[in-house]
């Protein structure tokens, strides 16, 4: 059987924050940019500092890796407001 990932979820973004990223915080491990499978974190180009990308909203998984990998405790996650974030659809 093929499965269609596209139909399994879908987004209705909100428009409120629901990652916090303490930039100051931060030591640059990387560990969130392994951990997060919709490729939402990135290094920047001295590899120092994680970003967060600003669409964020639009893709996020909801799984809350990144806040449990980081050390550091730069990222706090929490989820979205009710009706707003990643609707799964199946499974
Ligand atoms: S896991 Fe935390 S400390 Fe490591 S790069 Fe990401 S935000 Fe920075
Ligand atoms: S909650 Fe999961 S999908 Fe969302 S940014 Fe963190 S690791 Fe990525």
């Amino acid at each position: 059987m093929k499965l269609d990932l596209g139909t399994l979820n879908r987004w209705n973004p909100g428009d409120q924050d629901f990652i916090a990223f303490d930039h100051q915080a931060c030591v640059g491990c990387s560990a969130c940019v392994r951990a997060c499978v919709a490729g939402i974190w990135s290094m920047d180009k001295a590899g120092e500092q994680a970003s967060l990308a600003p669409d964020y909203r639009q893709r996020c998984l909801e799984c809350g890796a990144c806040d449990q990998v980081c050390e550091a405790r730069a990222i706090h996650f929490c989820y979205p407001p009710g009706g707003t974030g990643v609707i799964f659809e199946q499974g």
